[in-house]
């Protein structure tokens, strides 16, 4: 049976995308493929050779496309970027079927369009973790090696993953078009968007608003589990919510709010506590492409504005939800992020995954520097909590996050052709309630990472 794809995106008019097809690979083998996704898919996994995964054979019924977009990286504008290393194969039950790492397109520019092993094996990692923590996110339904290398510092193994996300539509990809005049392609796009995600939306400003309730329940749901994402760049945040593009992220392990993992972000504008003011930055530039499409711009940038500036409140409601649960509050209030706030306070410099995985049996104390104050706290904190606390706090306070050091453990040991290390914390991170005795645990100070880098 050929793939049933659907490919909505590839009848979008000209311009929006360059037809290309995966370029092929000398020796191609598979690392792993997520069994469960294909599933849900409802794909079967016979069809899903090693020669579609690595792109040295395109199946019947695909419309393989590069997608244009632009977007700002660190606050600079960037006309065109695009899928430079990436290839659209088709859409599979309403879900974009993806080949990162395969080979050159006209938007490479100097890049050689493919990935080394590393980054494959992280995304593989950290967005099947997100999905199991019940973050949106793209998944990852398949890696394969493709026999050759490619030269980064050194030469290292290349390899490509199969990415799955509701859509690739970014802010950038909006951008592009509006910093064109492009509104005959705007205007599809938008079109389309709204169909795919945000069917009951009546038009641009109903998806912004969309758009930005996705986006602070999103950041919410990061902010909760001490994610950083690292390269929040507008070509990085997609229309749909769904956290995209695992290059530099990074979960922290001592709970510090100004954070920063990536080796580039020397300003620390990607900082943990900075993510929130980030997405309105970027939800600004999406709103400011939209503009084109309404019939008066004077009162558009005003209603949007408007919308921009409510992404403060939605946050703030979604992030009273994600930590009030993390403290087995029951119907959080205004009042309990003052309680919410003085514990984090209290707790930079402990682990934050180790300290909420134990608040509810009190043992957080033993994490917490300054134990007199903690109790203070705690009495607060005891008189507010819910009857069923512990049971909300064990939902909410994972006890198993894809920790960097492991990452990177996993990573050295695949260069060496060992992917048992891999397939271990796979099945550790996608179950991340129970606690284990590898996985849980904080990095000594010397096997903690701080810094990562975004290695394509
Ligand atoms: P990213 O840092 O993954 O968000 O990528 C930013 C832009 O650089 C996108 O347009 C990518 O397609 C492009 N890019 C990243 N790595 C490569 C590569 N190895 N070859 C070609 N283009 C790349
Ligand atoms: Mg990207």
């Amino acid at each position: 049976m050929p793939i049933p794809f659907d490919n909505s995106f590839s009848r979008l008019p000209d311009g929006m995308f360059t037809r290309q097809n995966p370029v092929p690979v000398a020796a191609p083998k598979l690392i792993t493929i997520n069994e469960k996704l294909c599933d849900t898919l409802g794909l079967d996994i016979s069809d899903l050779t090693v020669e579609v995964l690595s792109g040295n054979a395109v199946p019947t019924g695909a419309a393989p496309l590069a997608q244009l977009y632009a977007g700002h990286q660190f606050g600079n504008w960037n006309p065109q970027l695009g899928d430079g290393r990436a290839i659209l194969l088709g859409e599979v039950a309403g879900f974009d079927i993806q080949l990162k790492g395969s080979g050159r397109t006209p938007f490479s520019r100097g890049g050689d369009g493919r990935s080394w092993l590393g980054p494959v094996l992280r995304e593989y990692i950290v967005s099947e973790a997100m999905h199991a923590l019940s973050v949106p996110t793209t998944r990852a339904l398949a890696a394969v090696t493709t026999g050759e290398d490619v030269l980064r510092e050194t030469a290292l193994p290349s390899a490509i993953l199969t990415r799955v996300a509701s859509s690739h539509i970014r802010v950038g990809t909006f951008q592009v078009y509006a910093a064109r005049g492009q509104t005959n392609l705007l205007k599809p796009l938008t079109d389309h968007t709204i169909a795919r995600h945000y069917p009951d939306a009546n038009g641009p400003e109903d998806l912004l608003k969309s758009v930005i309730k996705a986006q602070a329940s999103l950041i919410a749901k990061w902010m909760g589990l001490g994610f950083i994402h690292g390269v929040m760049n507008t070509d990085n945040c997609a229309v749909s919510g769904e956290t995209i593009d695992y290059g530099p992220c990074a979960f922290m392990d001592e709970y510090d709010p100004g954070k920063v993992f990536s080796s580039i972000d020397q300003t620390g504008r990607y900082a943990y506590g900075n993510q929130p003011r980030i997405a309105i930055w970027n939800l600004a530039q999406l709103a400011t492409s939209l503009i084109p499409l309404m019939p008066d711009e004077a009162a558009a940038i005003e209603t949007f504005t408007h919308a921009v500036n409510g992404f403060s409140e939605v946050y703030q409601t979604q992030w009273l939800q994600v930590f009030g649960a993390k403290f087995g509050l029951a119907n959080p209030t205004l009042d309990d992020a003052e309680l919410i706030q003085d514990f984090l306070d209290l707790m930079v410099g402990s682990d934050f995954t180790q300290t909420f995985a134990a608040l509810h049996t009190n043992a957080a104390r033993d994490h917490i520097t300054d134990a007199a104050a903690f109790d203070t706290w705690a009495s607060k904190w005891q008189a507010r909590r819910a009857e069923n606390y512990a049971d909300i706090m064990s939902k909410a306070n994972p006890q198993v996050i894809p920790r960097n050091h492991l990452v990177e453990e996993v990573i050295q040991a695949g260069l060496n052709g060992n992917y048992a290390p891999f397939h271990d914390m796979l099945a550790a991170v996608t179950n991340p309630n129970e606690r284990h005795e590898k996985y849980s645990r904080a990095p000594r100070r010397e096997e903690a990472i701080s810094q990562t880098f975004c290695g394509t």
